[in-house]
């Protein structure tokens, strides 16, 4: 689906900070009107108030790690993180139990199976092979600390909260919707809890993940808790740690091998960078060092993630020159 963005050029491989500001603004300008009038992508409707979402709102935001901030369209629009929480959820639990528990209690490869997938837990004998999938996304959030899921719950709110910078709240019409049809998650939680793999009472990490998906962010905090991640775990513009320079880079790890569905080799391979896209329309880039985008649009391709904000986040990756293997201007260029 990038291939009609080959005529976008960049200009050098960016090892150091962004171009000045005129220059990064003019960029995310164009990547809103190069694409506000694409069409292509479905909204999500499993989740049944998603389905009211109005295809047409675009917003982009990109901040830096330095904290300089761009945005541009429906950026104050706000929607449901949903699986966008995974990436946040996994850096606080790396955060508390640490590079060596989570990987082998949660895993760090693909499944390349969707994202609510059965099949994947049975198919790996229970285990739930990466967080950023709906099996590895509740048992991360059964392992957050806590002695109830409320204890839990609160843990995840006040942590998501400090990597955007202010205090997000839950979309109880969202919550609402998703906790009354949400069965396939159920499904996955008791068949983890089969496997004996979740350390709480499986319907209590649903409920509790489900929340987390519900939080309503815009463009502008997704960028921001990208920022954050892009900073080495320092909030850009308060300069609070939120999690250890080694838990951003673990979290940017996974994002990078699992970060788009059963589409991430395909986004790593054209684009170059860790992201997490959510079935909202919500996704966020992070170029490490130096900043994240991140976008909503509500049409998704049929792995789940946002067309518009797909190539938004390829304009501006091409363009500012973040693609992490390329070593020179030849290799940034299409
Ligand atoms: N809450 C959604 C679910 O569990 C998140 C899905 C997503 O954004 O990928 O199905």
């Amino acid at each position: 689906m990038f291939e009609s963005d080959a005529s976008t050029v960049a200009q050098q491989a960016n090892t150091g900070a962004l171009p000045p500001a005129s220059e990064v603004s003019a960029l995310v300008r164009e990547a809103h009107s190069r694409y506000a009038s694409h069409s292509e992508g479905k909204v999500a409707d499993y989740i049944p108030i998603l389905a009211r979402a109005q295809a047409e709102h675009f917003g982009i935001s990109l901040i830096e790690a330095t904290g300089a901030t761009y945005s541009v369209g429906d950026w104050q629009q706000s929607f449901s993180i949903q699986s966008i929480s995974k990436a946040f959820v996994f850096a606080l639990v790396c955060d508390a139990i640490g590079h060596e528990a989570v990987h082998r209690r949660i895993g760090v490869n693909n499944t390349g199976l969707p994202f609510n997938s059965v099949i994947a837990v049975e198919l790996n004998r229970g285990s739930p092979m990466n967080p950023m999938v709906n099996a590895g996304a509740i048992a991360t959030t059964a392992l957050i600390p806590g002695d109830s899921p409320s204890a839990q719950w609160d843990y995840i709110h006040n942590g998501l909260s400090r990597f955007a910078g202010r205090e997000l709240r839950v979309d109880e019409l969202v919550y609402e919707s998703e906790i009354s049809t949400n069965q396939r998650n159920r499904s996955i939680a008791e068949l983890l809890d089969s496997y004996e793999r979740l350390p709480v009472d499986p319907l209590d990490a649903v409920d509790v993940y489900t929340r987390q998906c519900a939080l309503a962010v815009t463009s502008q905090d997704l960028a921001m808790m990208g920022a954050t991640l892009a900073d080495g775990g320092v909030h850009p513009i308060s300069g609070e740690r939120i999690v250890s320079a080694e838990v951003a880079r673990d979290t940017l790890t996974v994002l990078a091998s699992c970060g788009l569905y059963e589409r991430s080799g395909e986004w790593l391979f054209e684009i170059g960078l860790p992201a997490k896209s959510g079935v909202s329309g919500g996704i966020v880039a992070i170029a490490p060092g130096k900043g994240a985008i991140g976008a909503y649009s509500p049409p998704l391709d049929p792995a789940g993630n946002s067309v518009r904000g797909q190539r938004a986040c390829a304009y501006l990756s091409r363009a500012l020159g973040l693609n992490l293997f390329a070593s020179n201007a030849q290799q940034q260029a299409r």
